[in-house]
């Protein structure tokens, strides 16, 4: 174990820790909630939404407690949907056990727990020897050390692991994962970081060897593929049509417009013709929305809304129902349909 490398961090994290609600507990359910909230989101962003969280759901019984569509109204913004439906399914399904998990062992067992959350609670609430791998950590260790290992490999997590844990002291081990974990945050960034004020400086490879900006490697993804949708705002005397999304696929079970889906641009007047087929609007179109971009890991989402107004006698497709435009912002939607209603000023 290099005592230097632990030891540095752990002071480190003394002086330049940041001051959250999380830190200053060992509760499990209050560090598992926020480390859900925190996978793909940044603290910034994560912390009104775990005060929220907190606030509302004290207790994992309360949460369990709680309906999908109200979790995912209270998740709606931090994206990646299937997080929000997951924290409910194995917040019933803690809620049915004694207490609260701290052990790695009975936490990893749970559906929707991985290796990095159950290490991440268990070291935090728990002091277990563990060692917990973000992003972060996976900066800092490559840098540092100058493994060049892709990080999303399965070998090349293997070896971070290995180098990981034979980093871990035996002594304050939450510590020195929450120190090594703000020292990537914060100090050891992903672009220019400032190394000249750095503690770990004389004995880092990558400063040494000028590899800060190849480190850490990973392997490249499929680059995303077109999306266009193409939403029908039907207005039905101040009430509009939504519907709920199918179980799986982008933004499961979000209310939306009727729309097209297609992986193609289509001409508007063909958009219309398809639309109007689709959803028995008998109407001309009042207004054409200006294009939406919206970019998902695997998705670039280009949109549309096409607004109708429809008479009394519109007979409403099969599984769409009617909303008041005063109630529409206590629906679920996906952030793409939350921008366009923020702009018709329906929020
Ligand atoms: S010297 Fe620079 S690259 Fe090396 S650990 Fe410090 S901040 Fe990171």
């Amino acid at each position: 174990m290099d005592f230097l490398f632990s030891n540095t961090l752990i002071n480190w994290f003394s002086k330049h820790q940041r001051d959250l609600p999380w830190r200053k507990t060992n509760d499990p359910y209050s560090i598992w909630l926020s480390e859900v909230i925190l996978q793909q989101t940044r603290v910034n962003q994560g912390l009104p939404y775990f005060q929220k969280f907190i606030t509302t759901y004290p207790t994992v019984h309360d949460l369990a407690r709680a309906s999908e569509d109200e979790v995912l109204k209270m998740w709606q913004g931090l994206g990646y949907y299937s997080r929000g439906r997951r924290l409910l399914a194995t917040a019933k399904a803690i809620s049915e056990m004694h207490e609260f998990p701290k052990k790695y062992e009975s936490l990893i067992e749970l559906n929707g727990i991985g290796d990095y959350t159950a290490s991440a609670i268990s070291s935090f609430s728990n002091n277990e020897y563990r060692a917990v791998l973000d992003g972060n950590v996976f900066r800092v260790l490559s840098r540092y050390f100058g493994l060049a290992e892709p990080i999303n490999s399965t070998s090349g997590k293997k070896k971070f692991q290995e180098l990981a844990l034979s980093m871990l002291p035996r002594k304050n081990t939450s510590t020195y994962n929450q120190a090594i974990m703000e020292f990537g945050a914060l100090q050891c960034i992903p672009k220019n970081p400032d190394c000249s004020i750095c503690p770990l400086q004389d004995s880092c490879y990558a400063l040494s060897q000028k590899k800060i900006n190849t480190l850490p490697v990973k392997n490249r993804k499929k680059a995303p593929t077109a999306l266009f949708l193409y939403f029908a705002v039907i207005n039905i005397n101040d009430h509009l049509l939504l519907r709920k999304r199918p179980k799986h696929g982008i933004w499961a079970r979000l209310f939306e417009f009727p729309n097209l889906e297609v992986e193609v641009e289509m001409p508007e007047i063909d958009i219309l013709e398809n639309l109007k087929a689709h959803f028995n609007i008998e109407s001309p179109v009042l207004r054409v929305s200006h294009e939406y971009h919206h970019a998902l890991t695997h998705r670039k989402i280009k949109a549309k809304f096409f607004e109708f107004k429809a008479n009394q006698d519109y007979k409403i497709p099969e599984h769409c129902t009617l909303v008041s435009q005063d109630e529409i912002h206590t629906y679920a939607v996906p952030r793409l349909l939350e921008k366009y209603l923020n702009e018709k000023k329906y929020n």
